[in-house]
């Protein structure tokens, strides 16, 4: 039978799937905020003449006020989105735990719930990468306007065209717009998103035990294992930090790390062995769970659960092609398509069964 400390170390992994997810349904909304500027923005430049013969120093700096309010207003919009989002989700985060605790514990217990208020005011209060979340708000829209007045003032003092500085800042459509000076700014604004939703969610969850220390006595730090995964949390998956210090994820940007709690054994909540319930003696033992790659706890995952996460085709390869995870991504970490696998993993494809 799993201890207590493995079950939430069990559910704690399929949790922080969950939270990716969701942070790629976030990333979506919020670019999609600052899309819609685009258009403006390119008219704006067009429809002033920026390339235009007799252009002056006067009506450049109109532009760029003009500019700066588009996107003042545009990345206005987008935080207050994302701000949106993340109070809802230190809530979410706290249930959540809650819940988890409430399963993994054998005996009913009676848990202390901060308020969202407490939650989202430590959210904003605590740094993440040496920034407040309101710096890093103030950073990106900073940064998209800077890299956009530079493009426009380069493009003039050089006699380009308005075609060719629209181009700059737009891309091209065929790079899908990749190329583009505006493409900086929404790579940039993903991950910040990414980045602000681990800290989120990581400091909610801390609140939300630090509240509990009667039953929790520390964090254990789950890094995603596979070979994207950095030095640092490499170094850091699987160690055990009090609650109220040591390193917290995000270790970085785009951080895919988690936590997951270390529940007390009777022993140390108190209680003596004898009084507690039988039947779950064993289950409080305060142990630290032994930390397991990525790979190795899908395998332990029942089948629906892999073909939610994998896609049903993958996860077949995965179970019956004797494919490892790291061989659906590249060296970049980007996810091959089914058909790319096809060409490089034949055999894995003829093992299980699959007909390309
Ligand atoms: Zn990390």
């Amino acid at each position: 039978m799993a201890t207590a400390n493995e079950e939430a170390l069990d559910a704690s992994v399929r949790h922080q799937i969950g939270i990716l997810r969701y942070s790629s349904s976030v990333v979506r909304k919020v670019v999609s905020l600052l899309n819609k500027v685009d258009d403006r923005l390119v008219n704006e430049i067009a429809r002033r003449g920026v390339g235009d013969q007799g252009f002056t120093q006067r009506r450049l700096e109109l532009l760029l006020d003009s500019v700066r309010a588009i996107i003042a207003e545009a990345y206005g919009k987008a935080t207050t989105a994302l701000n949106d989002e993340l109070k809802d989700l230190s809530t979410y985060e706290r249930d959540f735990q809650l819940n988890m605790l409430g399963r993994s514990i054998p005996v009913r217990f009676d848990f202390i719930k901060p308020t969202s208020a407490q939650l989202y005011a430590a959210v904003t209060a605590r740094p993440f990468n040496g920034l407040l979340l309101r710096d890093w708000y103030k950073d990106l829209e900073a940064g998209a306007y800077r890299r956009l007045r530079d493009s426009i003032r380069m493009g003039y003092v050089e006699g380009r065209t308005t075609d060719q500085i629209v181009r700059d800042i737009r891309g091209t459509r065929a790079q899908r717009y990749k190329d583009g000076i505006l493409e900086i700014s929404r790579r940039g604004a993903e991950a910040t998103v990414r980045t602000a939703i681990n800290h989120t969610a990581t400091v909610a969850r801390n609140e939300t035990y630090k509240a509990n220390s009667d039953v929790i006595k520390g964090v254990v730090w789950v890094a995603t294992l596979d070979h994207r995964t950095t030095a640092v949390c490499r170094g850091r998956d699987g160690k055990v930090y009090p609650l109220d210090s040591g390193p917290r994820p995000p270790a970085h940007i785009n951080c895919r790390s988690s936590t997951a709690p270390v529940l007390k054994s009777w022993k140390e909540m108190g209680i003596n062995l004898k009084e507690a319930p039988e039947g779950t003696r064993a289950s409080m033992d305060g142990q630290v769970p032994a930390s397991m790659t990525y790979s190795d706890w899908l395998r332990k995952q029942p089948k629906e659960v892999q073909d939610d996460i994998l896609g049903v085709a993958k996860a077949k390869l995965f179970r019956s092609g004797g494919l490892t995870l790291d061989r659906f991504v590249d060296a970049k970490g980007h996810e091959y398509t089914l058909a790319e696998l096809a060409k490089r993993e034949s055999e894995a494809f003829a093992k299980a069964g699959i007909d390309r």
